[in-house]
């Protein structure tokens, strides 16, 4: 706890910190169905589960000692079970994070402030056409996509 605090009050000594840096492990959020009837995402995410919990090489060893991983199977669970785009409200989660007027938006949100993710994977489904943003244009304002190829994509 001492390291976080660290981190909070006093960035610039905890980024040259060698303790931190020794323990730090990046945190990864993986999002997954926020559109109800997308299920690809979450059959990856339960595969995904399962191939981490089974591994016995080193490179998956590596990775779990190096990073957090948080999975959210389903974000949509109402939509899910209803084979819908919305949630049982009515709501496109995908266009609720600012007002937060939904459960699973706030949720979520709430994930991303208390984990501070470095990387987010949010898997939606095949639809018209494949769009793996930011990867594929056209892309959206708020995407760093040069940075995410480059340093994220592999
Ligand atoms: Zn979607």
């Amino acid at each position: 706890e001492r390291m976080r605090e660290l981190i909070g009050n006093s960035p610039a000594a905890a980024a040259t910190d060698r303790r931190i840096k020794s323990a730090y492990k990046t945190p990864v959020f993986i999002n997954n169905n926020i559109h109800g009837n997308e299920w690809e995402g979450t059959d990856a995410a339960l595969k995904l589960i399962e191939e981490l919990a089974q591994a016995k090489d080193a490179k998956t060893a590596g990775l779990l000692a190096t990073n957090r991983i948080y999975l959210n199977v389903t974000a949509n669970p109402d939509g899910r079970i209803a084979g819908t785009r919305a949630n049982a409200n009515g709501f496109d989660l995908n266009r609720d994070f600012i007002t937060g007027s939904q459960p699973e938006a706030r949720a979520m949100r709430q994930i991303a402030v208390d984990k501070q993710p470095a990387v987010m994977l949010d898997l939606h489904g095949y639809v018209n056409g494949t769009l793996i943003e930011p990867t594929t244009p056209p892309h959206g304002e708020n995407y760093e996509y040069d940075l995410f190829l480059k340093n994220s994509y592999a």
